[in-house]
């Protein structure tokens, strides 16, 4: 097998939990594992220059000030927007999301508007939906997924939107199946076919893949920094600034105005109208050096690693009788996300007894209730790679499969009479 161009047994020796576990952690589509430099980042902010952002005239605060400003500036050139000012941070995707669809849905939607997202959204992509829906009036309408080519039916866009379509919102990458989306084919599709915004969901493919806004020429980009090395309770919403400018705030109070009187307040300039109250300025800090540590090793060479993991994963699974794979057959076309159900076994099951041989993945439903539903399953069990995992763990996922066949056979037997 090909090796890849990351040095791992390095790369690993940065993490505090994967250099000092035995632990096969992968569960990376749910959230990554934090590099010490991170952690560092993080922690020199609390310990050297600790105070609240804008307006402070002393020193530290002018230094948090720079280091907050200056994270905005790292995430717009990472994602290839040309205005930092786009760059909104918010507490993950899921806020991001729901910032849209209130602060612009609640604004630009009308009883009779078409709100347009795929059968394969998490679920932070379609509740937010459906509750300015029910407010506004709007109608949300589905591109249908198909189990044949784990992807949306894409080919349905044309019968789908028109002029009554305001919005377009889908993922970039799949969570439970990692199937990548073609995004910059499907927006120009639709920018034939209707005057939407459109909305990506990158929560599964900006820690993934190259991500370039303007090559893409979407409206919004929503992601999540836990997901890429960085900290739980930091995300960003990426909006085009004309589009910013004509939405009211999401939330009301400090930082977000630009006067305020006892019967009425003016909102602050953008970004700033959409973060609210004292943000997560650690947390904004320690993202940065996130992103550092990914530009060091190049998002490229990241996805080849991946794809080779993922590669011999469904090699490996793919060969075994009794379990059965979903999503696409081969690698290419997905990021390192494997969904698996050992055949008679509670997906919860294998999840418990993998734990026992040291192996960490996901399993449930993944919040992809209506993907599960489509192939007639409660969920599955879910293992998901990045740039620390190994073939060896992948081998090892592998190798703890026929244990837990072993294990069932007896009870499969007695049930079956
Ligand atoms: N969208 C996708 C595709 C995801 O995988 C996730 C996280 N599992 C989310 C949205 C929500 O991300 P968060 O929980 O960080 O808001």
């Amino acid at each position: 097998m090909t090796t890849s161009t990351l040095n791992i047994s390095q790369r690993r020796k940065d993490f505090p939990l994967i250099a000092h576990s035995a632990l096969a952690y992968l569960d990376n589509a749910a959230t990554t594992q934090k590099p010490f430099s991170v952690i560092a980042a993080e922690r020199d902010y609390y310990e050297t220059y600790n105070a609240n952002v804008h307006r402070g005239v002393y020193d530290i605060s002018e230094r948090a000030t720079q280091a907050y400003e200056g994270v905005r500036i790292k995430v717009a050139q990472f994602i290839g927007a040309d205005n930092p000012l786009g760059v909104i941070y918010t507490r993950n995707t899921t806020e991001a999301i729901n910032l849209v669809a209130r602060a612009w849905g609640a604004k630009h939607l009308a009883a009779g508007d078409e709100i347009v997202i795929t059968e394969m959204e998490h679920h932070s992509n379609i509740v937010p939906w459906q509750m300015i829906a029910k407010e506004t009036g709007a109608i949300i309408k589905y591109v249908p997924f198909s189990t044949a080519t784990a992807s949306p039916h894409w080919e349905e866009l044309p019968r789908l939107l028109g002029s009554k379509t305001k919005l377009v919102a889908f993922n970039h990458v799949n969570n439970s199946l990692g199937t990548i989306n073609p995004v910059a084919e499907i927006i120009a599709a639709i920018k034939k076919l209707s005057g939407a915004k459109i909305l990506i969901d990158g929560a599964q493919g900006v820690p993934h893949l190259h991500v370039n806004v303007q090559e893409w020429d979407c409206d919004f980009l929503a992601f999540s920094a836990h997901k890429m090395l960085g900290p739980t309770g930091i995300g960003v919403l990426y909006a085009k600034e004309g589009i910013l400018k004509t939405m009211d705030p999401f939330l009301g109070g400090g930082d977000m105005i630009k006067e305020v009187s006892m019967e009425r307040s003016t909102w602050n300039d953008i970004p700033w109208r959409f973060e609210a109250g004292t943000p997560n300025i650690a947390g904004v800090v320690a993202f940065g050096a996130a992103l550092d540590y990914l530009n060091t090793i190049g998002i490229q060479a990241i996805h080849e690693h991946e794809f080779l993991l993922t590669k011999l994963a469904l090699e490996l699974l793919g060969a075994m009788d009794g379990v059965t794979l979903y999503g696409t057959k081969n690698a290419e076309g997905r990021c390192g996300v494997v969904s698996f159900n050992v055949n008679g076994v509670h997906p919860h099951d294998t999840g418990t007894l993998l734990a026992r041989e040291d192996i960490a993945i996901r399993v449930g439903h993944h919040c992809n209730m209506p993907i599960m539903r489509r192939y007639g399953i409660m969920g599955t069990a879910r293992a998901s790679f990045y740039l620390y995992n190994t073939i060896a763990e992948v081998e090892r996922l592998a190798a703890a499969l026929p244990k837990i066949q072993r294990l069932f056979a007896p009870v499969k037997s007695r049930n079956g009479g």
